[in-house]
């Protein structure tokens, strides 16, 4: 196809109208004032857009069935802090299990630097449930009730009119709701699905906090998606920040192949290709498409920038700008700085592979850990205020406080015994059952006779037993008289 047969309309301006000279020195959505400029991108469409869309109502099917699913009839996933109950995949982690979360959190946090330095932030603009959520439906509605970019714009300069208070009457009570649902499935994953079930069928006098986090979420979730929008990603969220210290030149990212593109001259109809290839202009014909689709309002053609997350939007119109007008598609597309500069492929650099080797040994860490991790954890603490008391036979008592934590599925008959010394010990309220991941507390008295007890503070061992079988050893002192 001949470029003088194609219709390549420049995008229209607006919000992506920053100087593009000094792009460096601001923000691409706040003007010289520093006042927000706010980003009409147009709506997307191509082979990038439709496998995302695909891959976000995957993601939020989960998202929103999660609290819904559960294993051996724990949660999928709660992180239930009041309460200090952690479910992943139908198992509960307590406090206790501190080693497993930082273990967990660090293999995390090693995962994503190994994934940035090789792939860039394709979590952000593939998985992130801000992007999802907010490129995949909140702008999708907002498309649907507002019309593209072009008729959001001239939308909010048109005077208040009843097209105008109508439309924006739907799409905020719209959001609202739907912010509801957002804010209700987090508060899910954070109590549980029966608590939330029963604040919203129990008088809400009764459920005061419960009531006031649901609208706290709805009001905070509403204010990131009707307003904040992209502001999210590049002032609060850390790993946005971090990104820059992570990426190197070998890292895959959404990148402009300023070779192949430079230097950028519209598309003349009476010029053929090779009188374009002639005049030393590149393939890019400045029909700044790229930018009129981006949600963080950047121009892709000024490099690797904190704003871009990598939602691939800008690859599928300017493929689409290239097919046109018969030229190769990826002027945009995922590459990395010397893939662009000197032809290479993904390389595995040593950076990748130190932290392949710490990934690996935290895996092998946590795994460890996942396998020894105990059936029933126990705390045993000396009764705070009390030394010992002097029985009507003589014998000396103390007061111990014991926390019993069943981290299995089963009910845990328990026991424990004076290993060390001898003497009585006896479990007050004569809890000796354990529920299933469920925790007790309950105090134990020990009575020593003074005979044999060598110094004023003796140490004790004591075994908890669970159906014959050793579970736990336990070690605290005995306070006695001044020997
Ligand atoms: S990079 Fe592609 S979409 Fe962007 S201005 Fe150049 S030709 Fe147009
Ligand atoms: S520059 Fe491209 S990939 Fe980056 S945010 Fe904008 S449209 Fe998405």
């Amino acid at each position: 196809m001949k470029p003088s047969d194609q219709k390549i309309k420049p995008a229209p301006s607006g919000a992506q109208d920053v100087n593009w000279g000094d792009f460096r020195d601001h923000l691409a959505t706040a003007d010289k004032e520093g006042h927000r400029m706010w980003v009409y991108p147009k709506k997307p469409k191509g082979r990038y857009y439709l496998t995302r869309l695909s891959f976000s109502f995957l993601l939020i099917l989960i998202m929103f069935a999660g609290p819904f699913i559960k294993i051996h009839g724990n949660p999928l996933l709660m992180i239930n802090i009041v309460e200090r109950k952690f479910s992943l995949f139908g198992v509960i982690f307590w406090p206790q299990d501190n080693l497993i979360f930082a273990f967990g959190f660090l293999l995390f946090l090693t995962g994503i630097a190994v994934f940035t330095a090789a792939f860039g932030r394709l979590w952000c603009g593939w998985t992130c449930p801000q992007t999802v959520m907010m490129e995949m439906v909140f702008r999708r509605l907002e498309y649907f009730i507002e019309g593209d970019a072009q008729a959001q714009r001239a939308l909010d300069k048109s005077p208040w009119n009843a097209n105008k208070v109508s439309r924006k009457l739907v799409k905020h009570a719209v959001f609202i709701g739907l912010s509801f649902v957002i804010g209700n499935t987090l508060l899910a994953y954070l109590i549980g699905l029966e608590p939330l079930l029963e604040i919203i069928t129990d008088t809400p006098a009764s459920h005061l906090t419960g009531l006031f986090f649901m609208c706290l979420f709805t009001l905070v979730f509403y204010s990131i998606f009707a307003r904040f929008r992209e502001q999210a990603c590049t002032f609060i969220c850390p790993y946005g920040r971090l990104q820059s210290t992570l990426l190197d030149e070998n890292s895959i990212v959404v990148a402009y192949d300023y070779k192949r593109g430079e230097k950028r001259g519209t598309l003349h109809r009476t010029q053929d290709a090779d009188e374009r290839k002639a005049s030393g202009v590149g393939d890019c014909i400045d029909c700044r498409q790229c930018v009129a689709v981006c949600p963080t309002g950047i121009d892709i053609r000024n490099g690797t920038q904190m704003e871009c997350v990598n939602c691939t939007a800008c690859i599928d119109a300017c493929d689409s700008v290239m097919t046109k007008i018969g030229k190769p598609r990826g002027l945009v597309r995922f590459a990395s700085i010397n893939g662009i500069e000197k032809g290479e492929r993904l390389r595995i650099t040593p950076r990748i592979i130190g932290y392949c080797v710490v990934l690996a040994l935290l895996g092998l860490g946590l795994l460890a850990l996942l396998i020894t991790r105990k059936d029933m954890d126990t705390t045993l603490l000396r009764a705070p205020g009390v030394l010992f008391q002097t029985a009507t036979d003589g014998k000396i008592n103390n007061l111990y406080l014991v926390k019993l934590t069943n981290k299995t599925q089963h009910d845990m008959p328990i026991e424990l015994k004076l290993e060390n010394m001898e003497g009585t010990l006896e479990v007050s309220g004569g809890h000796s059952l354990v529920p299933a991941e469920k925790q007790i507390e309950t105090s134990v008295l020990i009575q020593i006779d003074p005979l044999k007890l060598m110094t004023s503070s003796t140490p004790l061992i004591v075994g908890v037993y669970s159906e014959g079988k050793k579970v736990e050893t336990l070690r605290t002192v005995f306070i006695g008289p001044h020997k």
